[in-house]
């Protein structure tokens, strides 16, 4: 390798943030920080910034973008410290990146996301909502750009590792009949439905397997994110949905399969560390040490599965439906959810209520063909004012 690959890292004080700049430290050689941003996180941006070194730190208000040149200053490290939306679209694009981690969450994150494609950039993509919610677009800008995009997700991140080389164009033309999306079952598996309305954001966010941001922790918890990723698998693989079954694994250590026409079913097993699949996006098509532990088989001791229970979880239900609904009814899932996540976090709204808001959004607003972004933002924008009446009508 010539130089150094340049690296920005979006959202790099969140859960997949610190992953992701846990193992490009352990590769100096291999990796060097361009861009490290973050919403409101100053402290943590700043630490990052005196250990790694970026050129440019981004922030969302010029409060605290002031507050962290003065600090940067005193303690003499020279990274620029830039504001706002622009500047997280910016350091996505810049002609001297070549791989860009897609770390923020949640639709904040579509717009960065999105431009490091067009840019032609290697693309890790954690923010799965980008997808979600422009998955046409955003696979069109893949592909006219000739970027690489590599699922960061560890169940994409395993079936990505499960399919032959260079596949695209469909399951059925590389003999594959199925992807299989493990899922945990989050922490309230096994409890009945009406146990689950008074759970608190403490409880769903304790979850059994893996440490993650909260809004993903709760969206584990009603089964959304099994949702979310089932839409994210229909546009990485061009799948339908059809040919996609979600099996609750509650141990994670399969991550994912894919079953062929044979009757092999390969899978990736491994500890539920997301430094695992970061580093396999990083290196890729090279393998290189995560600092993940080694899988201790005879400590697994057992793998379980089961079928998921749409009753008890209508999200996955939902999230089916809207994707094969298509066009904007995607977004408008992940909008309404995003907004009755944040009200469930903030002790608003009942767990069981995130659904019904919803599915009511769904109800009401029609979908529409997808064509171009102003459509999808549009449809996001109407979604989050829909969903806020109706968490004030549940909230009652
Ligand atoms: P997190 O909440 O821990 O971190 C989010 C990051 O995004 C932070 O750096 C935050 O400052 C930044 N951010 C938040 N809102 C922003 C905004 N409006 N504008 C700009 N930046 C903003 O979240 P996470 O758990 O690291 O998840 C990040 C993404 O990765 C999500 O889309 C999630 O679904 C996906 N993902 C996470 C995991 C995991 O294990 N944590 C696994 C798979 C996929
Ligand atoms: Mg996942």
């Amino acid at each position: 390798m010539s130089h150094p690959q340049r690296v920005t890292v979006l959202g790099a004080t969140g859960s997949i943030g610190t992953s992701t700049l846990d193992v490009i430290a352990r590769h100096p050689e291999r990796y060097q920080v361009f861009a490290l941003t973050a919403h409101t996180s100053r402290e943590t941006l700043l630490s990052q910034c005196i250990e790694h070194r970026p050129a440019i730190a981004v922030l969302a208000q010029e409060e605290d973008a002031q507050w962290l040149r003065s600090a940067l200053r005193q303690a003499r490290v020279a990274t620029e410290v830039a504001v706002g939306e622009q500047a997280l679209v910016d350091v996505a694009q810049d002609s001297s990146v070549d791989i860009v981690m897609a770390a923020i969450v949640g639709a904040a994150g579509l717009l960065p996301a999105l431009a490091a494609a067009s840019a032609g950039k290697r693309v890790l993509l954690a923010n799965k909502e980008a997808l979600v919610m422009s998955g046409a677009l955003f696979m069109q800008a893949v592909e006219t750009a000739q970027a690489t995009l590599l699922p960061i997700d560890s169940e994409h991140n395993a079936i990505y590792q499960c399919l032959p080389s260079e596949h695209r164009g469909g399951l059925d033309r590389h003999g594959i009949s199925q992807l299989l999306l493990t899922a945990s079952g989050g922490p309230f598996r096994t409890w009945p439905r009406e146990a689950l309305a008074t759970v608190t954001p403490e409880q769903a966010c304790a979850h059994p397997n893996w440490s993650m941001g909260r809004k993903i922790s709760v969206d584990s918890a009603t089964l959304m994110n099994k949702g979310l990723e089932l839409i994210e698998a229909c546009w990485l693989f061009d799948a339908a949905p059809e040919q996609i079954q979600v099996v609750v694994h509650p141990q994670s250590v399969i991550h994912s399969m894919a079953a062929y026409h044979d009757g092999s079913v390969l899978a990736q097993l491994g500890n539920p560390d997301m430094r695992t699949p970061i580093a396999y996006g990083l290196a890729w098509p090279e393998r290189i040490d995560a600092g993940v532990a080694a899988l201790d088989l005879f400590q697994v001791a057992r793998l379980d599965f089961e079928a998921p229970d749409e009753a008890r979880f209508p999200c996955l239900r939902l999230a089916r439906e809207a994707m094969q609904q298509g066009g904007t009814a995607p977004a408008i899932l992940n909008a309404a959810n995003e907004v009755a996540v944040e009200a469930f976090l903030a002790k608003r709204l009942g767990f069981n209520a995130i659904s019904d808001v919803v599915a009511a959004v769904l109800n009401d607003q029609a979908a529409e063909p997808a064509h171009h972004l102003d459509i999808v933002l549009n449809a996001d924008q109407h979604a989050r004012r829909a969903a806020q009446q109706w968490v004030k009508h549940y909230t009652g």
